[in-house]
Formats: structure tokens, C-alpha cells, sequence
């Protein structure tokens, strides 16, 4: 017996990584090319004169970042639930509502992090085959499970399934917790945080690091019923109170307050979006119709690791995943103009 028995052993997920070379085109982990809301750093200013605040605890309920999403989703408290990132939310909803026997059931090409922490919980799970366009087939789903995670738009793929369909693949699997991951809806996405009122068993997940341009203050949310959220709260009162620090609390009320930065740099990045598809397609890259802040793109003549290799050459950073089904595809985060103008001059050289 050694104690190394009792470990609880893992293979962690492994994010995109955080090169801190100078001048770097970094296009690899979808962060918004743009400065968050000029609110926020006049709240960080503001800060700086009033630092005692970090004395105290933070506020456990998140009381004023609940407040103003309430009012910008018209939805009581009650029924939102902040986490430190999405992540940190999506984590304690598995922890949750995932406690059974039958398995949980995603897609097989989604966020790498599902079935990390269906391994770390011990919570049983099956994938289930994207089709061959890289498309979620709803009747795939129907069999005994313990519950059900789809992304939408799903990364890395990009691609967006209606509300209406959503609605109706919630419909179906009403005995189990269905899980909807909206971090990149606001590009192009249909939410489906309306339907939280119809069905008690469906949760959205949405996160303020990529429309909202604020990767690096960790806040995300969720959606639910009253009673969803209060059993999501249970579980995360149970773990640890204090998640959300004081100056993340107080930043992301400033950036909810300015909706129409918010809605101008979205429009920016969904622009440049569409002018890089057109442009890589000018360059042979087949893609697939990505409704998010990044393109998922693929090159009949070059494989996409060495596109991948030689572009880091000339200091650019996209994400290949070296995975079944998808290892000859590039993830590229959407940058600002300039930098996509850089990115497809450099592949039009490299090809
Ligand atoms: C980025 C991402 C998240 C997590 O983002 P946070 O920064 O933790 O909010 C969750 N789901 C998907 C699909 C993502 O791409």
C-alpha cells in the first residue's frame, strides 16, 4: 500500500497556451481583440483610490453583479448563478446534476474541458459522433443518460443550432439535466435563455471572456429556473463561499452598464469574421460556417500542423488540436483587421 493509491488521479485539460513573447499575432485562445468597456478601466481607476476594499471579503452572493444581470436579462436572481468563469460554473454543474449511473452524453469533437470533469468527478460519460459535416444528429441522443452537454455554437467547429432546435432537443430529454454552453452565442448564436421559463431541467451557460472581452477577470453565469439555480447553489456553497474577488465583482457591473460598446465591437469582430472567411477561401481553406469568434478551417494541400508550425515562425499563434477527426484543422481566433490582414498575407506566402 503506498499513499499514492489514494490519489485522485487526472490528466488535466490543457488550455491554449500563453506565449509571453513581444509582438505576437495571438489567434489561438479566442480572446476579443478589443479593450473591454471603457467603464471598466475608469472602475479600475476608481479602484485604485478606494484599495481598502480588499480588506474585507468579497460579497458571497455577488450581489451587484447578479443585481445588473437581473436587470439586463430580465430575470430574477433567483434564477442566475455567477462562477468564477464559466468553467468554475460549468465545473459545479457537473458536480451537481451529473449523479448517477447512466451515462452523461456530449458531442466528440466539443470544449475539451466535458470530459475532464466528467473524469475528475467520476461522473460516467459517452461522446457521441458529430457526422461527418461536423453536425450535432439529434436522434443520436435518444438513449438512456445521465444528462447532456451541447456548446452552442459548439467549438471548435463554430457551428449554431437554432433556438428552435435547441427547443426541441430539450423537449425530448426532459428527465435529465441538459446543459446548453453559450459562451460564444453573442457572435452570431440564438440564446436560448428564454426557454429557462418553459423547462425546469435546462441550464445556459453563458461567460464574460469573449464577447464581453474579459478573459482575464474570470466571470461567467447561468441561467436556469429557480430551482436549478438553487440546487447549483447548494453544491457551490458547499465548495467554497469567497470565489469571486471584490475588483471582478465591481468591473463586470461596468461592463454590463455599456451595451452599445458591447454591441459595436461584436459587430466588429462578426465583420472581420465574415472578410476572413472570404479571404481563406480565396486561398483554398475549406471551413466550416462558423457563427463564433473564430474560423475552424482546413487546407487540401498543406496539413494544418505544419501550417500551424510555420505560421509560429512568423510570430503567429492559431490552435491545433491533435486530435481523431479534427487533427488536420487550425482553430483561428478572429483578431482585430490588422491582424487577420497579416494572417492571411502570411498564409498566402507560406502555401
Ligand atoms: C472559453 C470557453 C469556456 C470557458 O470560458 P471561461 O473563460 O471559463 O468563462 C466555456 N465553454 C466553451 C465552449 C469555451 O470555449
Amino acid at each position: 500500500m503506498s499513499w499514492e493509491d489514494n490519489v485522485r488521479k487526472v490528466v488535466p485539460y490543457v488550455p491554449g497556451e500563453q506565449p509571453k513573447m513581444d509582438k505576437l499575432i495571438k489567434l489561438n485562445t479566442n480572446e476579443n481583440p478589443y479593450p473591454p468597456a471603457p467603464g471598466v478601466q475608469k472602475a479600475i481607476e476608481e479602484l485604485k483610490g478606494n484599495f481598502s476594499v480588499l480588506r474585507k471579503y468579497p460579497a458571497p452572493d455577488c450581489e451587484a453583479l447578479e443585481v445588473a444581470l437581473s436587470e439586463y436579462y430580465h430575470l430574477p436572481r433567483t434564477r442566475i448563478f455567477t462562477g468564477v468563469g464559466s468553467d468554475d460554473v460549468l465545473s459545479m454543474a457537473f458536480l451537481a446534476f451529473f449523479h448517477g449511473d447512466k451515462p452523461v452524453l456530449f458531442p466528440d469533437i466539443t470544449y475539451s474541458f466535458y470530459d475532464v470533469w466528467a473524469e475528475v468527478y467520476r461522473i460516467p460519460y459517452e461522446t457521441i459522433p458529430l457526422d461527418e459535416n461536423f453536425d450535432i444528429v439529434a436522434e443520436d441522443y435518444n438513449r438512456e443518460n445521465g444528462g447532456i452537454v451541447i456548446a452552442n455554437p459548439n467549438a471548435p467547429t463554430g457551428i449554431a443550432k437554432s433556438a428552435e432546435w435547441i427547443e426541441d432537443f430539450v423537449k425530448a430529454h426532459q428527465d435529465t439535466v441538459v446543459i446548453v454552453d453559450e459562451a460564444y452565442v453573442d457572435f452570431g448564436g440564438q440564446s436560448v435563455i428564454s426557454l429557462t421559463d418553459k423547462y425546469e431541467n435546462l441550464l445556459v451557460v453563458q461567460t464574460f471572456s469573449k464577447s464581453r472581452a474579459l478573459a482575464g477577470l474570470r466571470i461567467g453565469m447561468a441561467f436556469g429556473c429557480e430551482k436549478i439555480i438553487g440546487y447549483l447553489k447548494d453544491v457551490k456553497f458547499s465548495v467554497n463561499s469567497y470565489t469571486m474577488n471584490t475588483p471582478s465583482l465591481i468591473l463586470g457591473v461596468e461592463s454590463i452598464k455599456d451595451d452599445e460598446y458591447f454591441r459595436e465591437k461584436i459587430e466588429a469582430v462578426v465583420k472581420t469574421r465574415e472578410w476572413s472567411k472570404e479571404r481563406l477561401k480565396e486561398l483554398g481553406f475549406a471551413m466550416t460556417d462558423s457563427k463564433s469568434n473564430f474560423l475552424f478551417v482546413s487546407h487540401p494541400k498543406m496539413a494544418a500542423a505544419e501550417i500551424a508550425a510555420k505560421l509560429r515562425e512568423e510570430g503567429i499563434i492559431v490552435r491545433h488540436f491533435n486530435k481523431p477527426r479534427i487533427d488536420n484543422y487550425l482553430r483561428i481566433s478572429v483578431g482585430t483587421d490588422e491582424e487577420m490582414q497579416i494572417l492571411t498575407d502570411t498564409l498566402a506566402r507560406i502555401l
